[in-house]
């Protein structure tokens, strides 16, 4: 789950546009400056969402740093607001089918969407409105680039569903307390990926809970 770095992405020239440009680290900051002198300069910083990971090296490029609102253009890039690993998340398309998707989709593994905001369900909305375009490929903030967006969508869906019919049915089993409905839900976990897990489990209770499908006497 925890994956090497974050990846930058330069898109367009003259000037350019820099996605996500990381943290401070100054090798990576001198490299994302030299290759965007190539491209004529940075016009604008986007991030996709607040994380330190992706913004902390944002203010040292030297030019505007905006997390744009929902339909934006910059740079021949439109910002579409997609929820739920944070709240402010957004994803970059290009007119061909590109999307610049942030830690949204990771290109190995899972990501993570903390409770708070029902940020299930809004995730779930968010990867429905990318499975709706007709995506060729999607370049994620960590990881590899996806060259298959379609299936890697139906894979990250289908994953968060799993888990939901594995609590519903420790629910149906007579399972109520946490505990027990994260050893039955998350039982292929490693032990030291459990306290992700429990929060990953409180997302998922949260939008149970907001469509009315948690027994009433669940407990701590
Ligand atoms: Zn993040």
């Amino acid at each position: 789950m925890t994956l090497e770095g974050t990846n930058t992405y330069l898109y367009g020239a003259d000037p350019c546009v820099v996605i996500d440009p990381g943290d401070d680290d100054p090798a990576h900051l001198e490299a994302i400056r030299a290759a965007a002198a190539e491209r004529g300069g940075v016009g604008t910083v986007l991030v996709t969402h607040s994380h330190s990971d992706h913004t902390t090296g944002a203010d040292q490029l030297g030019a505007p740093v905006v997390l744009p609102e929902d339909g934006e253009e910059h740079g021949g890039l439109t910002a579409l607001a997609t929820p739920g690993h944070a709240a402010e998340h957004v994803v970059f398309l290009t007119a061909d089918g590109v999307c610049f998707c942030g830690d949204l989709v990771l290109g190995l593994g899972s990501t993570i969407v903390p409770p708070g905001g029902n940020s299930l369900a809004a995730f779930l909305d968010s990867l429905a409105l990318l499975q709706a375009r007709d995506l060729s490929l999607m370049c994620p903030g960590h990881g590899p680039w996806i060259t298959d967006p379609e299936a890697k969508l139906v894979e990250y869906v289908e994953h968060r569903m799993m888990r939901e019919r594995r609590l519903l049915a420790a629910f149906d089993s007579g399972e109520r307390s946490r505990a027990a409905l994260l050893t039955a839900a998350w039982d292929d976990v490693p032990v030291e990926l459990l306290p992700m897990a429990a929060m990953a489990m409180e997302a998922h209770l949260e939008k149970l809970e907001a469509e009315a499908r948690l027994p009433f006497d669940l407990v701590e």
